[in-house]
This record gives structure tokens, C-alpha cells and sequence, in this order.
């Protein structure tokens, strides 16, 4: 038989790359701002016409290319910021793949002109659909001028894909604000149609906040500032009295970067608990700093994601910090006793080692009372996510008296002080190391569960049968949540409606900036509402999945992913023995739903082997 596979040739392969990291004009002003950036200049000007369609011209004042680099430059993974794969974990610059000039000029006329500044001469290229038609030397100022004229050009259904002027221009400045908000010390002009939009000029973060929103902005702002050992945050919060409708003035930069996460909005959100109005948005502008291997940006191109080694100690932190913000403005009512006062030390987390817990004895401690102990001992978890936790096993739990908040400190209080029949005679058939790992004694060995996507999975498959076997059971709202978004966040939810009803949500109605939501699913609590809806959007902001089945799994996916407990959480005994449980009642409990390992199993022999050497 003959052989049927071929290479595809470049210009190919780049219009199919070009689909990834160029959807919209936005999408080139975004890559042509961050290579100013990373070419180190420091005046940037942006022009663009018909929303960008016509024209994206960036000209910046930076390093510039030398003759060859200006030519390799639109060849796929040519860059300059990485040499090695390890470089990836040290990444100091905003591109790293080499694939954004490539694509762009795969789907549209380009020119360009250079000149670094130690030449006498510079470089002006034109290129067109992957084509290069010129290449000459030219008398140049320093730095780079990209024009990029009539995008999609030779992609007629791309181009009618794109939304009227109006909605691509705010993508533009979307995109144009979160890197001028980045950069304060750089100065940065836009133009569109010839009008100045923007001129803001080299400025301290604050009044480049003030630059860019302009208005009553600087009154509204209380400075945050924290140091620790894992995270440096530095940045701004609205006075409660500001905060508005609708999101909008909400950013989150990691080491210069622009993110979304809907995780951290959440620990914002938490900072404010009590002093908003319901459903009321304030604005921020928070600065993270990070060493770069501790976080993982995602290779995606056009994604804004990014993974945290220390999820859970950047929420405490974060919190911790707008609160204290919030409280040295008189915002926050400052002797506040319902805190957690775990949030207020969050600091010691490096030198808190789960695996080996302090004894700490609480004085306050009081057998004969209702309550639950001290909140002291509880580690750093999602607030509320012990709730929720709880509800997956409702029904399982034939002694839900018992105090299942226990966390392994307490365990030890109680156990010494009052010798209770039930610690004493209790055999551990499971334990946690690391709030991470749940141990336990199988027939054949041991099993190692890895809690945070065990727990995933569990939840993955009870959405996914909520949604496609069972008629989801809700839970009414005794006073429904409105949940405020913007027009395209609002599109997204109205298509993802009838998949979000079969898991249980109960929508009231839908208004043009707004959501009535009065029942939600069983295992999903009130106050977790938003950030499973925050993560969605996140999840899917490239657009819903066409069939009905791929919306439902990602879905499922997506509430699976923020209500799961985390790494770092700790477990009680009966937590623990639920989960594993309920993984290994699950369809396919090898897996996560994004098909990493739940456990590993060692059996005697393995054991036995180990200790023969
Ligand atoms: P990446 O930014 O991921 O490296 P790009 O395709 O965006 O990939 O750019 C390829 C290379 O072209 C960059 O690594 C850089 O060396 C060079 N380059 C792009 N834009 C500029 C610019 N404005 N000034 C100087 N060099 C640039
Ligand atoms: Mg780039």
C-alpha cells in the first residue's frame, strides 16, 4: 500500500497555529504590547483602526532586531527568552513559545521596521500570508514598528466570525489596560481612528490607576501591601461605599502578568465578607510576586490561568492582607471576633509542618459546651469548604453528632484530657500525611490516595449523573443570590443554562447584567456559589463546547475542580474513610477527571523488597 502521510507545509501549519494564539484583533495587540515589553521600552504606542480589523501598529523605542533575528523572527518557536526547558520555571519575560509573529503572519499583511541602536542602519520587512515579498535595509529610528494590516485576510470565515466594532474595540482596550496597568514606569499612547485615547505617561502604580480609569478613581483606593516568604503583594482595594454593580475594574498581576482566577477573586471577596452589599463588586488591582518556579503559567498561549504551588496559603495570605488594608482605613470593623485567627498569622505557614503537628493545649477549651473547639487548630482551608465537604456524605454518616471538625491536634486534646471510649477503642484504618496523602491497609498491601483529585473524581461523577441520569435535587435558596457579570459573561451563563439547571441550579430570572439564582445543588453551599460559577467562566471563556455531552463534562469538570477539597487540607478520621470510599465506588476511580493518577498501591512484597536492601 502506498504511504499517505505528509509534512504539512509551514504557512499550513501556521494558519492552524494561528487559530490558537490569534482569535480577534485584541489578541495581536496583546502579543505586539508584551514583545515591546520584553524588548525593554520604554515608550510604547499603540495605533489601531476599525476596531483593529484594518490595522494593529505597535512602535515601540526597544532593543530592536539585528538583520538576521528580523528575518527568524516569523519562523514557529523562534525566540529569544528561552534557550531550554528549564528555563520555563525561571521565565522573567511575558513570551516564551516563539509562535505569536508566526502566526500573525500567517493570516495577515505584515510590516515591519527595526533597528537596534548600535546600527546605522535598520530593516523593513514585509510579509503576507507566511509569504515574504521584501526585505531591505532602511534609515530607522531605534526600536520596533509592527504593523499588522487586514487580519484574516485570507481567512474569509474568521474574519465574519469577528463581533461588531464596538465589542472588538473593548477587547482592544481590555487587553491595552491590563498591560499599561502592569507597567506604570513605561508611557503608553492609543490611538483609534486617529483620536488619542489614551496618553499615560511614566507614573507610580497608583496614578496609573488613576490614569487609566480616570474619574473619582484615586478616592477610592486603600493601599494593600504584605511581604512574606511565599508571595509579595502590592497593590489597591475600592472603599466598600465604591464598589459597584458589575465587575469590571478587577485585576490580578502575577510578576507582571495579567491572570484570572477566580480563586483568588473568592479570597478578595472573603476580605469583604460583611461590609458589601449583596452582589456588590469592589474594584482591585492587586500585584502578586512570586518566584517563578513556585508558579506554573499555562503553555496555553491565550490563557490567562495560572497554577500556584501554594493555593491555599495565597488565599490566607491575600485575605489576611486586604483585611488588614481594609482595617487601616477604618473600613473593616477592626476588633473583628469571628475572624479565623489563623488568617491573621497565615506568615508561619513555611514553618508549619504538617507532618509533624505541636501540641498545643487550648485553655478555653470547654468539654460540657456545644461548640466546636477553637477554630485556632484548623489549618488553612477554603473557608466553608468543610461544609460542603460534609453534604457529599450526608445520609453516609450513621453518627452525625459526632464532631467531625476535629482536626489531628485536637484529636490529641481531647484523646488525653478525657480518655473518650470512642478515640480510645477507635483502630486508624486510614491516615493522612501531609494533608495530602490518605494511607490505608488493603488485603494486599497498601493504598496511597491522592486526596485533592480522588475527591474530583467522586464529585465528577456525581455531577455528570446528576446531569445526564438523575433529576438533579436542589436546594432552595431562602433568599436568592443575584450575581452581577458582564454582556459576554452574561452570553456564556444564558448557553450554559440548560446544562446548569440539570445540575441543579434554579435560575429566577436573567436581567442584562444580572442573574436570579434560587436553588442550587445539593452538594454545592451558598457561599460557593460564585466561585464555582467564577471558575466556569474561566474554564470557559474560549467558548462553550458545541454538544450537549461536552458541555455537561466540562461542566462537571469545572464544579468538580473548585469544590474538590485541596491539597493542604486536613481530613478527619471519617473524611478520610468516605473518600476513599467513594473513590473506589466511583466508575473510574484510576483517574481524575483530567486523568492524572487518583493512588498508587504497594503491595507486602514491594514493602518486603524495600527493606531487603
Ligand atoms: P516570543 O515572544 O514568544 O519569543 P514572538 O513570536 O512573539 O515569540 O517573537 C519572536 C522573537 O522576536 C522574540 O523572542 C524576540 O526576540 C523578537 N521580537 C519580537 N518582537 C520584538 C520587538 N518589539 N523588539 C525586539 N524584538 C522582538
Ligand atoms: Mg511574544
Amino acid at each position: 500500500m502506498s504511504s499517505i502521510i505528509q509534512l504539512l507545509p509551514d504557512h499550513v501549519a501556521n494558519q492552524i497555529a494561528a487559530g490558537e494564539v490569534v482569535q480577534r484583533p485584541a489578541s495581536v495587540v496583546k502579543e505586539l504590547l508584551e514583545n515591546a515589553v520584553d524588548a525593554r521600552a520604554t515608550d510604547i504606542k499603540l495605533i489601531i483602526k476599525d476596531a483593529g480589523k484594518a490595522l494593529v501598529q505597535v512602535i515601540d523605542n526597544g532593543l530592536g532586531m539585528s538583520v538576521t533575528d528580523a528575518r527568524l523572527c516569523f519562523e514557529r518557536h523562534a525566540t529569544s527568552k528561552i534557550r531550554q526547558a528549564e528555563d520555563l520555571f525561571s521565565l522573567h519575560t511575558k513570551g516564551f513559545r516563539g509562535e505569536a509573529l508566526a502566526s500573525i503572519a500567517a493570516i495577515a499583511h505584515v510590516e515591519m521596521k527595526t533597528k537596534q541602536d548600535q546600527e546605522e542602519l535598520g530593516n523593513h520587512i514585509i510579509i503576507e500570508g507566511s509569504k515574504f515579498i521584501s526585505q531591505d535595509a532602511a534609515v530607522l529610528p531605534k526600536g520596533t514598528s509592527f504593523a499588522v494590516k487586514n487580519l484574516f485576510f485570507n481567512i474569509p470565515a474568521r474574519r465574519n466570525f469577528l463581533k461588531s466594532d464596538t465589542v472588538e474595540y473593548r477587547h482592544v482596550v481590555d487587553e491595552f489596560q491590563r498591560i499599561a496597568l502592569a507597567h506604570p514606569k513605561i508611557h503608553f499612547t492609543f490611538y483609534h481612528n486617529g483620536s488619542e485615547m489614551f496618553n499615560l505617561a511614566p507614573a507610580t502604580s497608583r496614578q496609573r490607576i488613576v490614569a487609566v480609569f480616570a474619574g473619582k478613581t484615586n478616592e477610592k483606593l486603600i493601599p494593600v501591601q504584605e511581604e512574606t516568604e511565599i508571595v509579595t503583594i502590592e497593590g489597591f482595594v475600592s472603599k466598600p461605599e465604591f464598589a459597584k454593580k458589575s465587575r469590571g475594574e478587577q485585576f490580578f498581576f502575577v510578576n507582571d502578568r495579567f491572570i484570572k482566577s477566580g480563586y483568588l477573586h473568592h479570597a478578595v471577596m472573603a476580605a469583604y465578607d460583611g461590609i458589601l452589599k449583596d452582589g456588590a463588586q469592589p474594584s482591585y488591582f492587586l500585584n502578586l510576586t512570586l518566584p517563578p518556579h513556585t508558579i506554573d503559567i499555562n503553555i496555553h498561549p491565550t490563557k490567562t490561568e495560572i497554577k500556584f504551588d501554594d493555593e491555599q496559603a495565597l488565599y490566607a495570605i491575600l485575605r489576611a492582607s486586604i483585611k488588614h488594608g481594609l482595617g487601616q482605613f477604618n473600613v473593616a470593623p477592626v476588633l473583628d471576633f469571628d475572624r479565623d485567627s489563623n488568617l491573621d498569622t497565615p506568615y508561619h505557614y513555611k514553618d508549619f509542618d504538617g507532618a509533624t503537628p505541636t501540641i498545643q493545649v487550648d485553655g478555653n477549651f470547654n468539654p460540657f459546651s456545644e461548640e466546636r473547639p477553637s477554630k485556632q487548630f484548623s489549618t488553612y482551608k477554603k473557608p466553608e469548604s468543610t461544609a460542603n465537604w460534609e453534604s457529599l456524605y450526608v445520609g453516609l454518616d450513621e453518627n452525625p453528632n459526632e464532631s467531625q471538625h476535629l482536626t489531628f491536634e485536637n484529636e490529641e486534646i481531647t484523646s488525653s484530657l478525657f480518655q473518650d471510649e470512642e478515640v480510645e477503642n477507635s483502630v486508624h484504618k486510614t491516615y493522612q500525611i501531609h494533608k495530602k496523602y490518605i494511607i490505608s491497609s488493603i488485603k494486599s498491601g497498601m493504598v496511597i490516595v491522592d486526596q485533592q483529585r480522588a475527591h474530583q473524581r467522586v464529585l465528577y461523577e456525581q455531577f455528570l449523573l446528576n446531569m445526564t441520569v438523575k433529576q438533579a435535587s436542589s436546594q432552595q435558596l431562602l433568599f436568592p443570590l443575584n450575581l452581577f457579570y458582564s454582556s459576554s459573561e452574561m452570553e456564556l451563563i444564558s448557553g450554559l443554562q440548560l446544562s446548569l439547571i440539570n445540575t441543579g441550579f434554579v435560575f429566577e430570572e436573567n436581567d442584562t447584567d444580572h442573574i436570579v439564582i434560587s436553588g442550587i445543588p445539593v452538594n454545592v453551599t451558598e457561599s460557593e456559589v460564585s466561585i464555582v460559577l467564577e471558575q466556569l467562566l474561566n474554564d470557559l471563556q474560549d467558548g462553550i463546547p458545541e454538544s450537549s455531552f461536552s458541555q455537561n463534562d466540562s461542566i462537571a469538570k469545572s464544579m468538580a475542580k473548585s469544590l474538590a477539597v485541596k491539597t493542604g487540607s486536613y481530613l478527619t478520621e471519617k473524611e478520610q474513610e468516605n473518600l476513599v470510599n467513594g473513590l473506589f465506588a466511583c466508575k473510574d476511580p484510576n483517574v481524575s477527571p483530567f486523568h492524572k493518577p487518583t493512588f498508587i498501591t504497594m503491595r507486602v512484597e514491594d514493602l518486603d523488597k524495600k527493606f531487603a536492601l
